[in-house]
């Protein structure tokens, strides 16, 4: 059975995924990666380098600054933004042909990059995803505790401003457990307009 993109709200399958970094987003689409293929999941383009066991064209399209200077400039990218000294962008073609065939898609960026897709493509879906507590960000953050402290009081600014941009997101999902969330965004991806699966 093909799915139709709904009639007059053809972005209305256009799912964003943003939160503060450490929230655990990259392990949300690893899994859902794994498990949903029925969903498409977007590769954006990067200039940071990979990281062990990262491949071109999978988790990212790795490029240099004169090439992410070029698909800005030639209006490829759906959204792009700087993030810790790199950027990184989505690219717009893929996205609308998938979102145009019916297929369920998925952006997972940061929040600069969400509130770009807010404006171009207001009926997307923003999906924040949310730590279960503060306290459970600033563990995660603080890592292995090999930082130097004035960057992690840094990160950890950043991370309430981050938390902070939950009110401009459509709903809320709480990470508690990677497969909680995976089900629920499949759930919203595919299910019908509106629904949401119980608590
Ligand atoms: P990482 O370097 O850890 O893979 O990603 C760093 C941050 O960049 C994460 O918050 C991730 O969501 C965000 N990101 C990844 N791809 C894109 C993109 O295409 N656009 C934007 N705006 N952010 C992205």
């Amino acid at each position: 059975e093909k799915v139709e993109p709904s009639s007059g709200r053809p972005g209305r399958r256009l799912t964003v995924l943003s939160g503060p970094s450490g929230v655990g987003k990259s392990t949300v689409v690893a899994e859902l990666r794994r498990a949903h293929p029925e969903v498409w999941l977007s590769v954006s383009v990067t200039t940071r380098k990979p990281r062990p066991g990262e491949t071109h064209g999978v988790e990212y399209y790795f490029a240099d600054s004169d090439e992410f200077d070029r698909l800005i400039e030639s209006g490829e990218l759906l959204e792009w933004a700087e993030f810790t000294g790199n950027r990184y962008g989505t690219p717009r073609g893929p996205v609308l042909e998938r979102l145009a065939d019916g297929v369920p898609t998925l952006l997972e960026i940061d929040l600069q990059g969400a509130r770009q897709v807010r404006e171009s493509m207001p009926e997307a879906l923003l999906v924040f995803l949310a730590p279960p507590s503060w306290e459970e960000l600033e563990s995660r953050l603080r890592g292995r505790g090999t930082e130097p402290e004035d960057v992690i009081a840094r990160r950890l600014e950043a991370g309430l401003v981050e938390m902070a941009a939950e009110k401009e997101f459509d709903l809320t999902l709480v990470n508690t457990s990677v497969q909680d969330v995976c089900h629920r965004l499949i759930a919203l991806m595919t299910g019908p307009e509106g629904a949401l699966p119980p608590e």
